[in-house]
């Protein structure tokens, strides 16, 4: 090991090579539910060095975690207990290459900060749409390699429908360049397709063409008091009918998740708070002016009071109103670790079903554990929940985690599974979901996943025990 070491310093220099002290912020993850060791935490500066470190590893036959901003929550991007992977940083490589206004594409680095890629945009006249409650540390490479989904989804798509072209170094450390920008190109399989979502299993994503959008004249935020799951997807119905592509944001949240935000982060001021069983965040972007994007949302949020379909609103009045609230939706996972370790899931239905998927989960749920408090919410305009469960009141959440995770999880998932749903929306599968997989999956997809790990990494190297078994 010590021969490897001193290649992977000789190829990023010795400071990128990190192997003394606290490595914690690359060996633990986000949710301090992992804690690895590494050989070495490498931090190449450019693509050839990523591709030195790829050939350096694969010839001593040790394996690669790829990381970003180490935000994932699924246990993918932190090395195992062994001490015998190196961890492949890619957070030095954070340089905006190029914007081409006429394609209406930008050309990142991987390891620049979601945050930093949007205010690129910005300053170049355009929007980049992705956006998430981590984007200040995130980076681009880590959102490709997830698919990640964030806010926008409903409008702009998840992160694989916002990327026109990849550099990637593959496991034989060769570099493919596919950088392309190309809005069209059937020559053959995607491969960039194949990269999105494989969670640092298949190669090491080193830059992406992205796509940009222009900004929107207006922007609006409300927030409703919404009595029930039946009534918001009701209401979501509603708002996709009258505002059509304007509609950006569709947020649920249960009352429980806004009282968490009430309890811990009370300078926040949620609305409707002890009102209503669920808030409902909508966000309208349109290219028309101001006022009548707000006549056209006011006039919504009416006739949805008047169906009964939410039993009050508020619409921000400027921009500090609307990041406000924004930030109070946010500020839920937050909230939620305050209170203390809960189980997460991040599971997606068909809309139309979500009603019934809510009703019927959340009754077995307080069968099985009586007074048992779930923290619901998420994407409702994408079908994707962050269904939650936290221990009973004044219960031990470190006992509530091992008695009860194994037994929430596989009734949730049922759940999911029966109402054709998925067990993992937008974070990935990782580590801690890799267990899982198989019982939900088909066996015919499970196969042609592992044929395409076989193809692209023969050796295994790239981040074993994550997404697939080999
Ligand atoms: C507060 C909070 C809110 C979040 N909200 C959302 C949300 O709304 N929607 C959502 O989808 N996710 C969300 N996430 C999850 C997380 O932010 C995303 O998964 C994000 O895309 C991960 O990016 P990262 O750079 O931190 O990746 P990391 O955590 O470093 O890595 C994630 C995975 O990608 C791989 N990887 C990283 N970089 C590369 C690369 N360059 N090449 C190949 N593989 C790579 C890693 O090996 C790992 O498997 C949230 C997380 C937090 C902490």
């Amino acid at each position: 090991m010590t021969e490897l070491i001193e290649r992977l310093r000789a190829l990023v220099g010795a400071a990128n090579v990190l192997t003394e002290g606290d490595l914690s912020a690359w060996e633990q993850d986000w949710r301090k539910r992992a804690r690895g060791k590494a050989l070495a935490v490498v931090r190449p500066g450019s693509t050839v060095e990523v591709a030195g470190v790829v050939r350096a590893c694969a010839a001593a036959g040790v394996s690669i975690v790829p990381q970003g901003g180490n935000t994932g929550l699924v246990v993918g991007g932190v090395p195992d207990a062994s001490g015998r992977q190196v961890v492949l940083s890619l957070q030095r490589m954070a340089t905006v290459r190029a914007v081409d206004r006429d394609n209406l594409t930008m050309t990142v680095d991987a390891g620049c900060v979601l945050q930093s890629v949007q205010e690129a945009a910005d300053q170049a006249g355009f929007m980049f749409p992705l956006s998430l409650a981590a984007e200040g540390s995130c980076t681009i490479g880590g959102n490709l390699a997830t698919n990640a989904g964030g806010t926008q989804v409903l409008r702009y798509g998840n992160t694989r429908e916002l990327c026109l072209g990849l550099e990637v170094v593959t496991a034989a450390g060769e570099v493919w360049d596919g950088l392309t920008g190309l809005r069209k190109d059937n020559t053959g399989y995607d491969l960039r397709q194949l990269f999105i979502g494989s969670e640092g299993t298949l190669g090491v994503i080193t830059a992406a063409t992205l796509k940009l959008y222009p900004k929107p004249a207006a922007t609006l935020t409300a927030w409703a008091a919404v009595p029930s799951v039946a009534k918001a997807v009701e209401l979501l119905a509603l708002a996709q009918q009258r505002l059509a592509a304007g509609l950006t944001g569709f947020e649920l949240m249960g009352r429980f998740a806004l009282q968490l935000v009430d309890k811990h982060h009370p300078q926040l001021r949620v609305p409707f708070v002890q009102d209503s069983p669920y808030g409902v965040l909508l966000e309208n972007s349109d290219s028309e002016s101001e006022a009548h994007a707000r006549e056209r949302f006011e006039a919504l949020l009416a006739d949805a009071f008047e169906a009964g379909l939410c039993t009050d609103a508020v619409v921000a009045e400027n921009l500090a109103q609307a990041h406000q609230l924004w930030h109070i939706r946010e500020s839920i996972p937050l909230a939620q670790a305050d209170e203390g370790l809960n189980v997460k899931h991040d599971i997606s239905v068909p809309i139309s079903r979500i009603p019934a998927f809510c009703e019927e989960t959340d009754a077995l749920l307080q069968r099985e554990i009586p007074g048992v408090r779930l923290v619901n919410f998420g994407h409702l305009g994408d079908g994707n929940l962050h269904y939650n469960v936290q221990a009973p009141e004044g219960g031990d959440h470190a006992a509530f985690l091992r008695q009860y995770e194994d037994r929430v999880n596989t009734l949730v998932y049922d759940q999911v599974h029966r109402y054709n749903g998925s067990i993992s929306a937008e974070h990935g599968i990782g580590e801690l979901k890799v267990d899982k997989l198989p019982h939900y999956k088909s066996p015919v997809a499970l196969a042609l996943m592992r044929s395409v790990k076989q193809a692209l990494d023969p050796q295994g190297i790239l981040n074993p025990g994550r997404v697939v078994h080999g």
